[in-house]
C-alpha cells in the first residue's frame, strides 16, 4: 500500500488498538559455532573472513557428523535469560524444526521448541522522556542461524528477478538467543516508539553482558515485529502480521507505524487482515507480502536424537546470577540521579550512545554537566564532520584535562575548542597541545594594560564615553584588545582592567 493511502496514525488510534509482539534473534559472540568447531563469525576476529571458509561439516549437515553443544555458548544464553529476568529450566532440550532451503544444508535447524532455557521474564524499557513500559518475555530460546544467500542480477539483492544466488555458510551454525514477547497491550500512540526503545533495550542488555557484540549492522541483532489492531472496546486479538528483519532501531519503529496505518485502512473498510510475514522496505517507508503464515504450520518438530538436554546445575545458574551487571534502566536512573540531568539532558546522552564516556569523564574528575556538554557537543559535531565515533576521537581522561585547563583559567571556552582539535588530531594531551600551539591565555596583566593603553589611545572618543559613564562602550576596547591577543585573553579581566585605566 503507498504511503499516500494509509490511515492517519492518529486517526488509526481513534478506531483501533494496537498489539505487538517483538521477537529478537541475537548473535552470541562465542569463539565458535553453537554445535561445531567452526570459528564464530559473529565475532570481530572472524567477522571478515571469506564465504565458505568458517564452516565445519556439522553446519553443512555432511554425512555422518556430529554436533556437539558449545558450553560457552549455554552460559551466554543463561546470562541472558537472566538479565530477562527470566526462570533458567532445570532442563531444556534441542528439537529439529524441518524445512528445506538452500541456506540450510542439513535441511533442518537445530531449534529449542516446548523446551526453551529461558521462559516468563520482563525487560523495563524507558522511553526516554520517563515513562517506563515493563515488556513481558514469554520466551528466550537457543538454536543456530541458517547461511546467507545473496541473490544475484535482480533489484535491490532480492530474488524477485534474480537470475541466480550464492550461498555462504559461514553464517551457519552461528549462536542464536530469540527472545520472544507476550503480546504487549496498552503502549496506544507509543507503540512504534515502544518497538524501537525495547529493541535498543535487549541490545544495550547484550552488551552490558558481554554476551553478543550487538552490532546492528552486522546483524547481531535482527528483529521481527508482529502487529495487530483491534476495534476499540472488543476483547479478542486481531490477525497480526510478522514483518521480518527489521535491522535498525529506526525501522523497527517506521515498520509498526506504517503497519497500524495500513491495516487500519483494511479493517475500517471492512476487509481482513492476511496473517503472513512481510517485508521491510527501507528506501520507500512501506511493507510488502512476504508469506502466508499460519499458527498450523506444521515443522514436524522432533526432539534432537543427536544431543542430550541441557541440563545447568543450580550452582552455575547462580555463579551467572552474581556476574549479572546492573540493568541498563537501572543504571540510567541512578546516573541521572548521580548526575542530576533532566530528563532531555540524559536522553541526549544515550541517544548519542554516549552514557560510557560522560560516566568515564566524570571519572576522571569533571563535573557531569561540562562532561555531558563536551561529549554532545564539541565531541559530536567533530564526529559527524570526520564520520567518526565520538567515542573513537579523544579519550574521556583528556576531555576531563581539557575541562581542568578551563577551570583554572589557562584556556577560554574558544581556546579549549583549538586544544580538542589538535588532541583530535593526535598532538597530544591538551597541556601538550597548548604548550606547542601556544595557545595559553595571556595572563600577564602588564601585555594585557599595554594592549589596554593602545587601544584606548587609538579611539579616544571611546574613551570619553567611558569617563562619562557609558560602561557599555568598553566593548569596543575589549574587542580591540582581544584581537591584538589573538583571542588568548580573559574578557571579563580584560574589561576589569580598561575600567580601571579609563
Ligand atoms: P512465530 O512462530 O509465528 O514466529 P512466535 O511465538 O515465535 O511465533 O512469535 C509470535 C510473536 O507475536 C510473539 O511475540 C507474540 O507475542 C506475538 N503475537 C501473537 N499474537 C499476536 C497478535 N494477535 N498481535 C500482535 N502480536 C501477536
Ligand atoms: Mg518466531
Amino acid at each position: 500500500m503507498a504511503r499516500a493511502e494509509l490511515m492517519d496514525f492518529d486517526e488509526a488510534l481513534e478506531k483501533f488498538e494496537p498489539v505487538i509482539g517483538l521477537e529478537v534473534h541475537i548473535e552470541l559472540n562465542t569463539k565458535t559455532k553453537m554445535f561445531s568447531a567452526a570459528a564464530n563469525p559473529a565475532n570481530t576476529e572472524n567477522h571478515d573472513a571469506e564465504p565458505n571458509t568458517l564452516v565445519a561439516p556439522v553446519d553443512m549437515g555432511l554425512p555422518g557428523s556430529m554436533p556437539a553443544v558449545n558450553a560457552e555458548a549455554i552460559r551466554k544464553s543463561i546470562t541472558l535469560g537472566l538479565a530477562l529476568g527470566c526462570s533458567i529450566a532445570p532442563s531444556s532440550r534441542f528439537a529439529r524444526k524441518n524445512y528445506f532451503y538452500p541456506d540450510l544444508g542439513k535441511n533442518y535447524q537445530i531449534s529449542q521448541y516446548d523446551e526453551p532455557i529461558a521462559f516468563e521474564g520482563s525487560v523495563e524499557v524507558d522511553l526516554g522522556d520517563g515513562e517506563t513500559v515493563v515488556v513481558p518475555i514469554e520466551r528466550a530460546h537457543m538454536e543456530e542461524d541458517a547461511g546467507k544467500l545473496t541473490h544475484m542480477g535482480g533489484a535491490a539483492g532480492r530474488i524477485q528477478g534474480a537470475s541466480s544466488s550464492l550461498v555462504d555458510y559461514n553464517r551457519a551454525g552461528v549462536p542464536l538467543v530469540e527472545i520472544v514477547t507476550h503480546p504487549i497491550f496498552g503502549a496506544e500512540h507509543r507503540a512504534p516508539e515502544l518497538a524501537k526503545a525495547y529493541l535498543a533495550t535487549i541490545r544495550d542488555i547484550a552488551i552490558a553482558t558481554g554476551i553478543s557484540e550487538a552490532r546492528m549492522e552486522r546483524g547481531n541483532v535482527r528483529c521481527d515485529a508482529n502487529v495487530s489492531l483491534r476495534p476499540r472496546g472488543t476483547e479478542k486479538l486481531g490477525t497480526r502480521t510478522e514483518t521480518k528483519n527489521v535491522n535498525s532501531m529506526r525501522s523497527v519503529e517506521r515498520a509498526v507505524r506504517y503497519e497500524i496505518q495500513r491495516q487500519a485502512v483494511i479493517l475500517a473498510s471492512g476487509g481482513t487482515i492476511t496473517q503472513e510475514t512481510r517485508h521491510w522496505h527501507e528506501d520507500t517507508g512501506e511493507t510488502s507480502p512476504g508469506r502466508p503464515k499460519s499458527d498450523a504450520d506444521d515443522y514436524r518438530y522432533f526432539p534432537e536424537p543427536d544431543l542430550l538436554p541441557v541440563a545447568p546445575s543450580e550452582e552455575l545458574i547462580e555463579e551467572l546470577r552474581a556476574a549479572l551487571p546492573e540493568a541498563p534502566a537501572v543504571r540510567r536512573r541512578r546516573l541521572k540521579a548521580e548526575w542530576d540531568f533532566t530528563d532531555l539532558e540524559l536522553q541526549d546522552v544515550v541517544n548519542g550512545g554516549l552514557l560510557n564516556e560522560v560516566e568515564a569523564t566524570v571519572a576522571a574528575g569533571a563535573a557531569p554537566q561540562t562532561a555531558r556538554k563536551w561529549w554532545t557537543g564539541e565531541i559530536t559535531r567533530v564526529a559527524n564532520a570526520q564520520e567518526r565515533e565520538p567515542a573513537a576521537l579523544v579519550a574521556p581522561e583528556q576531555v576531563a584535562s581539557l575541562q581542568k585547563l578551563i577551570d583554572d583559567g589557562t584556556l577560554t571556552d574558544k581556546l579549549a575548542r583549538q586544544v580538542l582539535e589538535g588532541v583530535i588530531a593526535g598532538e597530544g594531551t591538551p597541556q601538550e597541545v597548548v604548550d606547542a600551539r601556544g595557545l595559553a591565555v595571556v595572563s600577564d596583566d602588564g601585555a594585557l594594560i599595554a594592549a589596554i593603553d593602545d587601544a584606548l589611545a587609538a579611539q579616544p572618543d571611546v574613551l570619553e564615553k567611558i569617563r562619562g559613564g557609558k560602561v557599555q562602550a568598553a566593548g569596543a576596547i575589549i574587542g580591540a584588545v582581544m584581537k591584538a591577543m589573538k583571542g588568548q585573553a580573559d574578557a571579563a579581566r580584560v574589561r576589569e582592567l580598561i575600567l580601571e585605566r579609563a
